[in-house]
C-alpha cells in the first residue's frame, strides 16, 4: 500500500489527505496546533454559550466546491444554513445595496444597475458548475468550457474600478465594491475584479450559506471521513525541518510556500526555493467577535437580515482605504467585514445575546489595535451599537499568525492575489502543486484557485500526487518484466 503524508490540517490539507484516502492510500496527516481545521474552527472565545467562528465564516465557495460535494460531508453531520439576504453594503444617507441569492432579485432591487447585474451573473450563475470545473483549479491549462470560461473571465481582467464605472447607482457600485475588495488589493490594478465575480457568481449558484453549529462543523465532518476511510491525524506535531517528515511515498504541504522552502531547503530544486522563499504576501486583517445584547440597530432594514455586512461606504472610499493599507497604512474609516452567522443558524447565540463576527483590512504585520476602528465602523451604520456590547475577542495581525502559521503578518489569503500569484500561485509553472522534486506537492490555500474553505487547493494537488504514484508504480512494474 503506497503512503502519504500531509502536514497541515487546514481545510486543505483534510482535502487532499481525504482524496488520498478515496483511493486506499495510508494517509497520516501532521497537524501543529492541538486542533486540526486551521482557518476553518470555532471555539466560545467571547463568552461561554456564544459560538463564533475562528476564521472561515461565510461560504459561498464551500457549499458548491466539487471536493465538497463529492465527500458526501452531509453524512459525516455537515448541514449548511442560509441567511435570508446572502449579504448588504449600508451607504450613508441612501439605500444599502442588497445582495440575495437570486440574480433577478438582486438585480431588481439595483434599478438602473439591473441590466449590468443580469449581464454580469445571469449566464455565469447559471453554467457555474461546468464553470466551477475550470475555475476551480489552474487557470493556465485548456479549459473544459472554453466559451463559457471566455464569458465570464472577460470581465474579470479589468480592474475593479474600470468595472465600477460602468455602475449607475450608488448602491450597485458600492455592492460590487464591497465584493471586489476581497481581494486585498488595490482597485485600479488588473484583475482586482476576479475574485469578487467569481465569489458572487458561486453566490448567486449556492448562496452564501453558514455552517450549522458553526464553520468547525466542517472540519468535523472532513476528519469523519477521513478516519472513516482510515486516515490518521496527529495533531501537536509541528515540521520545521525535512528531517521531521516521516518517510512516505508522496508528501503534500497545507503550508505557506517560504515554509514550504524553509524545510525542504536545498533539498528543492534552486529555482523553486526561490520563488517559494521570495513568495509574496498582503494586507492583513484584524479581528474582533463582538457579543451584542438584542443584535446590531442597523439602520436600514435589509442589514438587519444579512448574513453578511460590507461596511466601506461608496466604492471611492473603499478604493482610497484599499490604496492605503496596500501602502502599509491605517485608514481611519477601514473596510470592515461583518458576520451575522446567528441570523441563520440561531443555534450560535445564547438567547438575545448574539456573536458578531467583524474583521478590519489592515496592513501586513499592522502593529496598533482596530477594535476602535471597528466598532466606529459599525456604529456608523448602526448608531447605539456600541450600548449593546457585551464581551468582546480580539485577534490582531500577530496573533492570527501565531494562531495559524500560514497567515504571515496576518494575510489570511495565504499570499498576495497579485497577478502572477493570482494565475499561476507560489511560482510561475503549470503544475502549480508539484514542487519539482519527485513526490513532493504544495497543497495550501496559496495555490490555485486559491483562499477559501472549498478544500479545492488540497484535492487538485491530491490528484497530482496519485497520478505521480501512478506513473511510479507503472514503472516499477515495467522493471520487472
Ligand atoms: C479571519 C479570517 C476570515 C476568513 N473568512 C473566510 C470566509 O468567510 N470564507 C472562506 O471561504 N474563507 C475564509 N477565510 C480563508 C480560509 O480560512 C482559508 O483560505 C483556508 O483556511 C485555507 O485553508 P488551508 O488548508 O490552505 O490552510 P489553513 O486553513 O491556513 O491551514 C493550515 C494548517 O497548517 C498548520 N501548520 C502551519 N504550519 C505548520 C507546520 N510547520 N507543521 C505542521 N502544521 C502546520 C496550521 O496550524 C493550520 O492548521 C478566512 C480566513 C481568516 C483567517
Amino acid at each position: 500500500m503506497s503512503t502519504a503524508t500531509v502536514v497541515g490540517g487546514g481545510p486543505n490539507g483534510l482535502a487532499a489527505a481525504i482524496t488520498l484516502a478515496q483511493k486506499g492510500i495510508e494517509v497520516t496527516v501532521l497537524e501543529a496546533a492541538d486542533t486540526v481545521g486551521g482557518g476553518v474552527r470555532s471555539s466560545t472565545d467571547v463568552l461561554p454559550g456564544l459560538v463564533v467562528d475562528n476564521c472561515a465564516a461565510i461560504h459561498p465557495m464551500a457549499v458548491g466546491s466539487p471536493f465538497v460535494r463529492a465527500a458526501r460531508l452531509d453524512r459525516y453531520g455537515l448541514e449548511w444554513r442560509a441567511p435570508e439576504i446572502d449579504c448588504a453594503q449600508p451607504l450613508d444617507g441612501g439605500r444599502a445595496g442588497v445582495l440575495h441569492r437570486s440574480v433577478e432579485q438582486t438585480a431588481t432591487g439595483l434599478g438602473a444597475d439591473a441590466g449590468l447585474w443580469r449581464t454580469l451573473f445571469a449566464g455565469p450563475s447559471a453554467g457555474f458548475d461546468a464553470l466551477g470545473e475550470d475555475i476551480m483549479g489552474p487557470l493556465v491549462r485548456i479549459p473544459a468550457h472554453p466559451l463559457r470560461l471566455a464569458r465570464f473571465g472577460a470581465p474579470t481582467v479589468a480592474p475593479a474600478s474600470a468595472l465600477a464605472r460602468a455602475f449607475r447607482t450608488r448602491a450597485g457600485r458600492a455592492l460590487f465594491g464591497g465584493v471586489a475588495v476581497h481581494t486585498f488589493r488595490p482597485l485600479h490594478l488588473p484583475l482586482t475584479s476576479a475574485i469578487g465575480l467569481g465569489i458572487v457568481t458561486a453566490g448567486h449558484r449556492y448562496g452564501w450559506p453558514v455552517v450549522a453549529g458553526g464553520s468547525g462543523r466542517l472540519t468535523d465532518a472532513m476528519v469523519a471521513a477521513l478516519t472513516d476511510l482510515g486516515g490518521r491525524i496527529e495533531t501537536g506535531q509541528r515540521i520545521d525541518t525535512a528531517t521531521d517528515l516521516p518517510p512516505a511515498d508522496v508528501t503534500l504541504f497545507d503550508l505557506a510556500p517560504p515554509a514550504v522552502a524553509r524545510i525542504l531547503g536545498d533539498r528543492l530544486p534552486s529555482r523553486v526555493c526561490k520563488s517559494l522563499s521570495a513568495f509574496r504576501f498582503g494586507p492583513g486583517a484584524f479581528k474582533v467577535d463582538f457579543a451584542v445584547a438584542g443584535g446590531v440597530p442597523w439602520t436600514d432594514p435589509n442589514v438587519r437580515r444579512a448574513g453578511t455586512v460590507h461596511l466601506g461606504g461608496d466604492f471611492a472610499e473603499m478604493a482610497a482605504t484599499e490604496r492605503m493599507i496596500a501602502r502599509g497604512e491605517m485608514p481611519e474609516r477601514p473596510f470592515v467585514l461583518v458576520g451575522q452567522q446567528y441570523l441563520a443558524d440561531p443555534s450560535r447565540s445564547d438567547g438575545d445575546i448574539h456573536p458578531l463576527y467583524a474583521y478590519a483590512h489592515v496592513p501586513n504585520g499592522y502593529s496598533g489595535d482596530a477594535t476602535e476602528a471597528i466598532a466606529a465602523q459599525i456604529e456608523r451604520f448602526a448608531p447605539g451599537f456600541r450600548d449593546r456590547i457585551v464581551g468582546t475577542a480580539v485577534r490582531s495581525t500577530t496573533e492570527m499568525s501565531r494562531y495559524n502559521a500560514n497567515y504571515v503578518g496576518g494575510d489570511i489569503c495565504t499570499g498576495a492575489k497579485d497577478i502572477r500569484q493570482l494565475v499561476f500561485g507560489p511560482r510561475p509553472t503549470v503544475h502549480p502543486y508539484d514542487l519539482g522534486l519527485p513526490g513532493m506537492y504544495i497543497c495550501s490555500a496559496a495555490t490555485p484557485p486559491g483562499p477559501g474553505a472549498h478544500g479545492m487547493c488540497g484535492a487538485n494537488a491530491a490528484a497530482a500526487a496519485l497520478r505521480h504514484l501512478t506513473h511510479s508504480s507503472a514503472t516499477f512494474e515495467r522493471s520487472l518484466k
